[in-house]
């Protein structure tokens, strides 16, 4: 891929149209890899919100497009899924300059990924209950019944930095399939491939049908949260700004969807093929420098694996090479900033503190020619307890943090204790082991001698305080449809509606 030494701009993509921010104001984006500023994106404020808002809301009273037919929205969803491929190398390029994703994952499973979604979901959409009919009644007296799914109406989708590009399209392709309007904020660090993907999008959708609003969370988010025209929330972020949003859309009673964070756990039990789970586990933990929610930090392997595991982790994991994201032999990238990096070489140390056993990693490393980038070594802790801090806490960086278990109830109940509840593992040749042990775990994906496999038609989302609501699969359609009964009576005379008489004592 070819570097562009230019600084681009962004401006806000509002009603099929470019726009500046009402201030005039803009922020840096710049390169995790190399701290370099590679754009000046729009600084969006309350004022940018409203005229979102109601560009997205004039754009939902449009019936020719709330109404469209399932297989002509399949169409359309199959267009995007073309225009995503057409546009495959610019978004993959802006997504690894910005969040620091290597073009060896961005530019295959992204990209796939989001293409194969928008095709899913016009598979799904075409068979999709958009109306129901009921039996007919024997009482009172017959009527025709029907259950109708509807859209929404104007959903805001507030997005976090780590995979911006395939995150925004898991709200933006059900959005669309079901004939809601949308206005997203993407997180600060990562807006480009958001506006990229508006501006794709919008060649086949009317205006106002896809709007994006940059800006900081407290300035653009909170506004969103707080709109009394914002009909749906859609967040994927961090618990903590999760519980915020939850409270701010209570006070409009917002349909919401709370994609939150996440402490997985991994157990390794006593029969696992280890050329595959060690390996599995490194890919399930180090995969994007361990910014992703789903991933396996906390790992469980029984005490007389313990020594062989923890020495076959550890040579795979100094294999591992740092670097530029845009190289192609890069395997793992930088963390997201400074901040983050920070934020992990504390945990890092807290860990230390708490009495664990660093074997692998645990320092920032500077790496050739991207001097000025966020690197951490991919860092492995034994004698791991539960309660400590690494092992309780998302540390969204490349930590692995490895705990003992004497038998498998322990490890199962170790697992479990946690506040988070979004994906767990085990790995076993036993299948019948492996489906005893996936019932027991309280995560809403549970991978069996794997990690990160999401499909596009199955669902995606959190027990406990990892979220509530499902993404992808046709459950994503769930959550942007509501439901209307519709009840027409066939009883045409009065004498025979006797449940008026429940009113009127002698109506005829
Ligand atoms: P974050 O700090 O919670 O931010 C997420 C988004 O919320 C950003 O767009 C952010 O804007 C915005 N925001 C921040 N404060 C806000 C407020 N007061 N009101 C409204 N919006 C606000 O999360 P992050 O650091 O970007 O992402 C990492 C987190 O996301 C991790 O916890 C990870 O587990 C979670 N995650 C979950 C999933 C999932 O599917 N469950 C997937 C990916 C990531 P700014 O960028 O402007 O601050």
């Amino acid at each position: 891929m070819t570097v562009n030494l230019e600084v681009m701009n962004f401006p806000l993509f509002i009603n099929g149209q470019w726009v500046p921010s009402v201030t005039g104001d803009t922020f840096d984006v710049k390169n995790p890899a190399t701290g370099d500023v590679i754009a000046k994106v729009a600084k969006g404020n309350e004022a940018d919100v409203n005229a979102a808002v109601q560009a997205a809301k004039t754009a939902f009273e449009n019936e020719e497009w709330t109404n469209m037919k399932p297989k002509d929205r399949a169409q359309l969803l199959n267009t995007i899924s073309h225009l995503i491929v057409a546009n495959a190398e610019e978004l993959a390029y802006l997504e690894v300059i910005s969040s620091g994703g290597t073009v060896r994952r961005v530019s295959s499973s992204d990209i796939l990924q989001m293409a194969d979604l928008f095709q899913t979901m016009a598979k799904i959409v075409v068979d999709y209950p958009f109306s129901e009919t009921l039996p007919i009644p024997p009482f009172p007296g017959p009527s025709q019944n029907f259950v109708w799914r509807e859209p929404i109406g104007v959903c805001a989708a507030i997005t976090p930095w780590n995979m911006p590009m395939l995150i925004a399209t898991w709200k933006i392709a059900p959005a669309l399939a079901t004939g809601n309007t949308i206005v997203i904020k993407p997180a600060s660090f990562t807006p480009l491939t958001t506006l990229k993907l508006a501006e794709i999008i919008s060649q086949v959708v009317p205006p106002g049908v896809i709007n994006v609003v940059t800006g900081s969370g407290k300035e653009v988010g909170e506004p969103l949260a707080n709109h009394p025209d914002v009909d749906k929330i859609a967040f994927t972020g961090s618990t903590e700004v999760g519980r915020n949003i939850m409270s701010m859309a209570s006070h409009t009673i917002k349909n919401t969807t709370l994609e939150l964070g996440g402490k997985s756990p991994n157990i390794l039990l006593d029969d696992a093929n280890l050329d595959l789970a060690l390996p599995g586990s490194l890919f399930g933990v180090f995969l994007h420098s361990g910014q992703l929610c789903e991933s396996g930090t906390r790992l469980f392997v029984p005490d007389q694996l313990h020594d062989q595991v923890v020495e076959g982790l550890v040579t795979l994991t100094k294999q591992l090479k740092l670097g530029n994201p845009l190289d192609q032999t890069t395997d793992v990238g930088p963390v997201i900033s400074k901040q983050q990096k920070d934020t992990i070489l504390s945990y890092i140390e807290s860990g230390l503190s708490e009495g664990a056993t660093l074997v692998c990693g645990g320092k920032a490393v500077a790496v050739e020619g991207c001097e000025g980038g966020h690197f951490i070594e991919p860092t492995i802790f034994t004698n791991v307890t539960n309660d400590m801090k690494i092992a309780q806490e998302e540390i969204f960086g490349p930590v692995l943090s490895i705990i003992r278990y004497s038998d498998i109830n322990d490890a199962i109940k170790q697992a479990n204790d946690t506040i988070y509840g979004l994906a767990a593992g085990v790995w076993t040749e036993d299948v019948n082991k492996a489906y005893k042990v996936a019932k027991q775990l309280r995560a809403g994906v549970v991978w069996i001698n794997d990690w990160h496999m999401l499909r596009n038609d199955a669902p995606f989302g959190g027990y406990k305080q990892s979220g509530i609501g499902r993404e992808m699969g046709k459950q994503s359609l769930d959550a942007y449809t509501q439901l209307k009964h519709v009840h027409s009576s066939m009883v045409s005379d009065l004498k025979n509606r006797s449940w008026y008489q429940i009113l009127f004592s002698n109506l005829n």
